[in-house]
């Protein structure tokens, strides 16, 4: 029987140096299943040269070669509709519930579209595909790196001949994958780290980490469905943003990491409580885009330095800026939903499986996601 062929796309989003396969994954898949086609640079901006893919077995072509031969085409971000094909498939973070309508127009192509950011992140059976943890986790350690970066004085506690030093307090606001990996790399620099999250489950995990958590009186729990955060109330929200200002003030960093499924990020941080911090503080905000973030006034991709001396930064793409690292998990994850998508050497789509229920967006000339559909017949 004739292997796969999968296709790795060069990606073209501004900004974006990730590659959805490495040289390592790709002699692991090559083989009697898969035959990989590499466009030619792909891996370049991430430091895996055309050379190291050839010699991990895969052919280097040129994109249009990829897009005609390709079975399946893998990639980070959704490549443009008009390159797929009827009967071609494409896998990657599609993003379909921010770009609806692309599906539907894969669809209409015929084209079966595959994403990672529909997997059930619960099912312990689909960890080694969760793509969405594995960028957040790099997402989380870069938020931190770039704090202490933007942060004009020592993370950690300095006692020297010149004086001491004391360690810088850090807050960060949710504490799911992305917040976990941000108080554990603050810490590994030194700072005395304090995190917040309305799951009560996160308590212990924070602790874990060696950091204080912040219990608030005005929100009780928030646990929601499959282990994530219900939105809050508006009269909720208000209640945590006042109580959370005071914490804030006496921080000299803050990481904002809360998101909801589905739903625009919580804001958390107001403009007044932004007024209320010292000169020379920092804020990450991760979930800075587009719908708004978890600080009203940050840009998602911009750094601002409001006049009494705080810079907020809209974190933009931050797996894109380890995309070595970023990659290569990345290229595990999508090399693991390749093999649970194959039966007997094909693509064998089955929707009667939880994982392929959930990464299965578009199937034969259909939008077949739920969640996807959904948002279709609600804005058509
Ligand atoms: P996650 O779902 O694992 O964690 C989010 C956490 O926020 C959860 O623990 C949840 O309980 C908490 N939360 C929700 N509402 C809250 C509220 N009102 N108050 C306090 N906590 C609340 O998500 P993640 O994968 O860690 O991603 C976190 C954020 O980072 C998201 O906004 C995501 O889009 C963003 N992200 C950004 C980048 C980037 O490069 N900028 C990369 C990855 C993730």
């Amino acid at each position: 029987m004739a292997a796969v062929r999968v296709g790795v796309v060069q990606e073209t989003a501004l900004g974006e140096r990730r590659v959805a396969l490495t040289p390592d994954s790709v002699s692991r898949l090559q083989g009697a299943d898969f035959e990989v086609l590499v466009a030619s640079g792909a891996g370049a901006r991430a430091w895996f040269p055309d050379e190291d893919y050839a010699e991990a077995g895969a052919a280097v072509v040129d994109t249009d070669t990829l897009f005609a031969r390709a079975d399946i085409v893998l990639c980070v971000n959704p490549p443009p509709p008009q390159h797929l094909r009827s009967g071609q498939a494409v896998v990657g973070l599609l993003q379909p519930l921010l770009n609806p309508r692309v599906m539907a127009d894969l669809a209409e192509r015929g084209v079966t579209a595959i994403s990672l950011d529909g997997l059930p992140r619960t099912l312990s059976r689909a960890q080694s595909m969760d793509a969405l943890s594995s960028q957040a986790n790099i997402a989380g350690y870069k938020a931190a790196v770039v704090a202490a970066n933007a942060f004009e004085r020592f993370f950690p506690l300095l006692i020297t001949a010149a004086g001491t030093s004391k360690p810088a307090a850090v807050l960060v606001l949710g504490a799911g994958v992305a917040g976990l990996q941000a108080i554990g790399t603050a810490r590994r620099l030194g700072a005395v780290v304090r995190a917040y999250d309305v799951r009560p489950a996160a308590r212990d995990e924070v602790k874990s980490l060696g950091a204080q958590f912040v219990e608030l009186k005005s929100v009780e729990g928030a646990a929601g469905e499959g282990g994530y955060a219900r939105a809050l109330t508006a009269e909720e929200q208000a209640a945590q943003q006042a109580e959370l200002a005071e914490h804030i003030a006496k921080h000299d960093v803050v990481i904002t990491t809360a998101q909801v499924p589905g739903r625009r990020p919580p804001l958390m941080v107001t403009a007044d409580t932004v007024k209320s911090m010292h000169a020379g503080s920092v804020i990450v905000d991760m979930a800075a885009s587009d719908l708004g973030g978890n600080v009203e006034i940050s840009q998602p991709g911009e750094t601002i330095v409001t006049n009494n001396g705080v810079t907020v930064i809209g974190a933009g793409n931050l797996p894109a800026q380890m995309p070595t690292s970023a990659s290569t998990a990345y290229a595990r994850n999508i090399s693991a939903l390749l093999q649970h998508l194959l039966s007997e050497g094909q693509l064998a789509i089955d929707l009667d499986d939880e994982i392929q229920r959930g990464v299965v967006i578009t199937y034969d000339g259909s939008v077949v996601q739920e969640a996807t559909a959904k948002l279709l017949e609600a804005t058509s």
